[in-house]
């Protein structure tokens, strides 16, 4: 049934950015403290206190709008948009309307029919609301903080046609923002939020159906099961000979179903016009210039330059530049150890493994770029074997110490002496006489059974070249 009919989804993404302090006045942003404790005249709209525009968020947006190839605009212009509501003291929010600091821009997705470009309409600057804290004893209360934070709405065209590739932007788009460090990226606390419209039609048609605006939804799952809940929805309507009414619907993350907020009816008319209080934003040639070339290397470039430079799959670099902490700890990596792939395998394995298992980020990853290396050296010149380097990660964990230490202190050197070893070969095979005969018969096999139970006797030391190429011999009665 689904296929009679194309969807058509566009997204709003409020980000909220990073910097200290609020987008029209000095007040921290920092999340999480005693209410209205970071509020001032401006921010809690008294009348006369006048707002004055935060530089860095115009900046942040600017860089925004140049990793995504939008125009940014010389001129642009912060606009009121008029509505009531408790948490919004001044009776309208500063936003952008008529002219945004950015259009026009483009972002590309890989989908299963190859790349995608994927429409930027505009992104524009404005000031978050306050928020409302309900259940207390004295009733709903107000706590101010949050107003006036600064954010940055992202709109792209109605260009998805489908849930995975509207997650495919999502999350391309949440990199290039948690890359360019303009956004902190975290959906839970609602600092990536999104809103998406959802509509449908019969294939072939030109016009759209009437959508549906779907709200806030935290995460990429539920933005996932929102959007198709919402197909499903819309089609069952159509089906029966129904219309689908425009309106705003809330996810109802239990259910996984969406439910009508308020219809065209109750929408708001905002009756936005220019800030008084504000002067049109002017953006130099030389200011675009100069942050075009501080703009950080991006994941898609990141990604052909190790694929490129140090000769790893594209897999593993696609892994590896999904997070910029990750890409530069692997960049600070390569560089001191050389071997590419040796680093990616280690990043790619150990590191993220200690790391999920201890709840850490790789910024708090207490074995650095220089102690890996320092270790993977010694792999390299044969002191100790792949295996033991586990032992050895493990010890420079927990310690900080540096391989080189641990393995003197420790005595994990690897041996390659063959007197030493051949002692444990002969060993093992007369403790193993049936294993041998089956060997020898052909259960070729039995090779790594053998290996295994010297390594054991050896407790990991064993050179495993060296132990490979005498096993060999014995076994062939040499
Ligand atoms: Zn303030």
């Amino acid at each position: 049934m689904l296929s009679k009919y194309e969807v058509v989804i566009g997204l709003e993404v409020h980000a909220q950015l990073t910097t200290d302090t609020k987008i029209f006045c000095n007040c921290s942003t920092t999340f999480g403290n005693e209410p209205n404790s970071q509020t001032c005249p401006v921010c809690l709209g008294l009348p006369g206190a006048l707002p004055v525009l935060n530089k860095k968020v115009v900046e942040y947006a600017i860089r925004t709008g140049l990793a995504t190839e939008c125009t940014i605009a010389p001129r642009s212009i912060f606009a009121r948009k008029n509505y009531f509501y408790p948490d919004l003291p001044k009776g309208y929010q500063i936003s952008q309307f008529e002219l945004p600091i950015c259009e026009h821009g483009r972002l590309d997705i890989e989908t299963d029919d190859g790349s995608k470009t994927i429409g930027i309409t505009r992104i524009h600057m404005e000031e978050d609301a306050g928020k409302l804290l309900h259940g207390n004893e004295a009733g709903s209360r107000v706590d101010l903080n949050r107003a006036c934070t600064p954010l940055m709405e992202i709109v792209s065209e109605p260009d998805m046609r489908s849930s995975d590739e509207a997650i495919a932007y999502l999350k391309k788009l949440h990199q290039i923002v948690v890359y360019l460090g303009v956004c902190d990226g975290n959906l839970e606390e609602g600092s990536f939020r999104c809103d998406a419209n959802v509509s449908i039609r019969p294939w072939g048609q030109k016009e759209f159906g009437t959508r549906a605006e779907l709200k806030n939804i935290n995460s990429f799952r539920f933005i996932k099961q929102a959007i198709d809940y919402e197909i499903e929805r819309q089609a069952d309507i159509l089906e029966e000979g129904g219309r689908v009414v425009q309106e705003t619907r809330l996810f109802d993350t239990a259910s996984g179903t969406t439910r009508s907020m308020r219809g065209k009816e109750e929408a708001h008319d905002y009756r936005y016009f220019p800030d008084p209080d504000l002067v049109p934003l002017l953006v130099s040639e030389e200011w675009i210039e100069r942050a075009r070339r501080e703009l950080p290397e991006l994941p898609a470039a990141k990604i052909e330059r190790f694929v490129e430079e140090y000769d790893i799959p594209r897999y593993d670099a696609e892994v590896l530049a999904a997070e910029r902490a990750i890409a530069d700890y692997y960049d600070a990596l390569v560089k001191l150890h050389g071997n590419g792939k040796l680093c990616s395998n280690w990043v790619m394995g150990e590191v993220q493994r200690a790391l999920n298992d201890n709840g850490l980020e790789i910024n708090d990853c207490p074995v650095t770029p220089q102690l890996l290396a320092g270790m993977l050296k010694r792999i390299d010149d044969n002191t100790i074997s792949g295996k033991i380097a586990k032992k050895v990660f493990d010890a420079m964990w927990k310690s900080g110490k540096d391989a080189d230490t641990i393995i003197e202190e420790q005595g994990l050197k690897q041996v390659t002496d063959l007197s030493a070893i051949e002692p444990l070969v002969d060993e093992v095979l007369a403790a193993n006489p049936g294993q041998v005969a089956e060997y020898r018969g052909g259960k070729e096999k039995l090779l790594g059974f053998f290996v295994g139970q010297i390594m054991k006797a050896s407790k990991g030391k064993a050179n495993p070249a060296t132990l490979n190429e005498l096993l060999k011999k014995k076994l062939a009665g040499e």
